[in-house]
């Protein structure tokens, strides 16, 4: 009902990975005996329990483990919790886990995204973390079994979340009660939840989409929430982390009222409910597996990061070399040492202008595949990677009430934020002007960023006393501007006020 095949699988997960790393399996043997155990549980068996896990995350280790060893055991399991999910009669709706759940409104079957078969769900619901590692697994075990049915159904949800649910930062979950997805477009900037780990299984879920479908869209997804939801969940020192990630932040409201109960106004060293710190920790170590995808002979490179990688491919081994000049600059050189044969697929962000390819210093001709760059490359072949990523203003859907009137600042693969610590208080009084492009510049703070200056006004009203609320409107402005800086480096300067999306016109 609650988390206990979630630690089962994070452990089964723990134990893959270190056997993949020290090549030692005396984990793996424990866990192997473990998911028997599960086995010998659930099932459509007589005297078996026919359910499924409570909190969803089991399922793609489950996945993990049969790529590692080839067991089918693992895939078949994996398998029977995806489709058995929202079986009815509903397993979580029994008496005794209703009691659980104290028959709240918020923790329902939606809440376990057991409300409906996969196949039957249009849009996501419940809990955020549950619902991403969900599709997560469901996407592995769609890879797997070549089920079109079960693609579609993903792509479904891809659409809701990306287009009506998912917050500019990558962060998803609207409300803290439930730690829930709400409603479409309905997206509040200082109450929202976008929990470090549901940003984290975001970008899990892209990369297996990716898998299924080597489209640069949720390419352009995963980057938007590994660079800043996922990384904004950890401090500059790397000892102090945020579980929720809000756009928006007044310290004193968030500390007194009570809808901002789980808001903490600054990261702190740990949480009783400790999921965040270790995710965002084995995600940044595993980054790795997010920059490339393979399928046969093709290779896409989805991340501009600095790397190294070899690969193994039908024509023979290969390698490729990235030195990136990202997230600053659109600059990337890769070289590839390997067999000719091989297809390499580019990615062509969905921000960069003047996109261009060199070949060894000629301009490159490529064919674009679903928003990569098709190249063919020879042994030493080296390839310079150019693109403009501007700083721009970005609207919301007017239909995202707390977004109306307002804009926010991106430049490339980053959003920007306004802090007290540059701007002083009073934030939300700042009216961008969005005829006049922000400033990009390269600074020495947090070891070197491009800062930006957002020009506009503040309200000039002379003197207003603290004890008078109102009084008749004045057109009184002064010009001003906003110092920004990306948001994943926000709270790093002790505590104070914080936005994402400016006042604008
Ligand atoms: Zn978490």
């Amino acid at each position: 009902h609650g988390h206990e095949l979630y630690c089962a699988g994070h452990m089964l997960e723990a134990a893959v990975a270190y056997h993949a790393v020290t090549g030692d399996g005396r984990l793996l043997k424990v866990m192997e005996k473990n998911v028997e155990l599960i086995r010998s549980v659930f099932g459509t068996e007589e005297g078996k329990l026919n359910s499924y896990p409570g909190h969803e995350e089991i399922e793609l280790a489950l996945m993990k483990a049969y790529r590692a060893t080839g067991d089918r055991k693992y895939y078949e399991l994996a398998d029977y919790f995806v489709e058995n999910r929202g079986s009815r009669p509903g397993f979580l709706e029994e008496e005794r886990f209703l009691e659980l759940s104290g028959k709240e409104k918020w923790l329902g079957a939606d809440y376990h995204q057991a409300h409906a078969k996969i196949r039957d769900q249009k849009a996501a619901e419940g809990h955020a973390v549950r619902a991403m590692y969900f599709y997560t697994g469901a996407a592995d075990v769609a890879l797997e079994k070549g089920d079109p049915t079960l693609r579609q159904a993903l792509e479904a949800l891809w659409t809701n979340v990306t287009g009506r649910r998912m917050y500019l930062t990558g962060g998803v979950g609207s409300q803290g009660d439930g730690e829930r997805f709400t409603l479409d477009y309905d997206l509040p900037n200082d109450t929202c939840y976008t929990e470090t780990c549901a940003a984290i299984g975001l970008a899990m879920w892209a990369l297996r989409m990716l898998k299924l479908n080597p489209d640069s869209s949720y390419a352009d997804v995963m980057e938007r929430a590994l660079y800043n939801n996922v990384l904004s969940g950890i401090s500059e020192d790397g000892e102090h982390y945020f579980y929720v990630n809000p756009l928006m932040l007044k310290p004193d409201v968030a500390r007194y009222r009570r809808d901002h109960e789980s808001v903490e106004p600054e990261r702190v060293k740990w949480f009783g409910c400790a999921c965040c710190p270790p995710n965002v920790i084995r995600t940044l170590c595993g980054l790795g597996g997010y920059v490339y995808t393979q399928r046969e002979d093709a290779v896409y490179q989805h991340l501009y990061l600095g790397n190294s990688a070899s690969l193994r491919t039908s024509k023979g081994e290969a390698s490729l070399c990235c030195v990136s000049e990202m997230p600053w600059e659109g600059r990337a050189e890769i070289t590839y040492q390997g067999p000719a044969g091989v297809s390499l697929f580019l990615r062509i962000p969905a921000y960069a202008e003047n996109f261009c390819i060199r070949r060894n210093g000629e301009k490159a001709e490529f064919s674009v595949e679903k928003g990569y760059a098709h190249l063919t490359p020879a042994e030493g072949d080296c390839f310079q990677v150019s693109f403009d990523m501007p700083a721009q203003y970005v609207q919301a859907n007017p239909r995202v009430t707390e977004d109306c009137g307002r804009a926010a600042v991106c430049r490339g693969p980053l959003v920007y934020c306004a802090e007290e610590a540059d701007n002083g208080t009073l934030l939300n009084d700042f009216i961008a002007d969005l005829s006049q492009q922000p400033r990009a510049e390269r600074e020495d703070s947090f070891g070197g960023i491009v800062a930006l200056t957002a020009e506009g006004s503040r309200s000039d009203y002379g003197e207003w006393p603290e004890d008078t609320l109102y009084r008749p409107a004045g057109s009184a402005r002064k010009q001003a501007s906003l110092r920004l800086i990306p948001y994943f480096l926000w709270n790093n300067r002790g505590v104070g006020e914080m936005l994402v999306w400016m006042n604008a016109r």
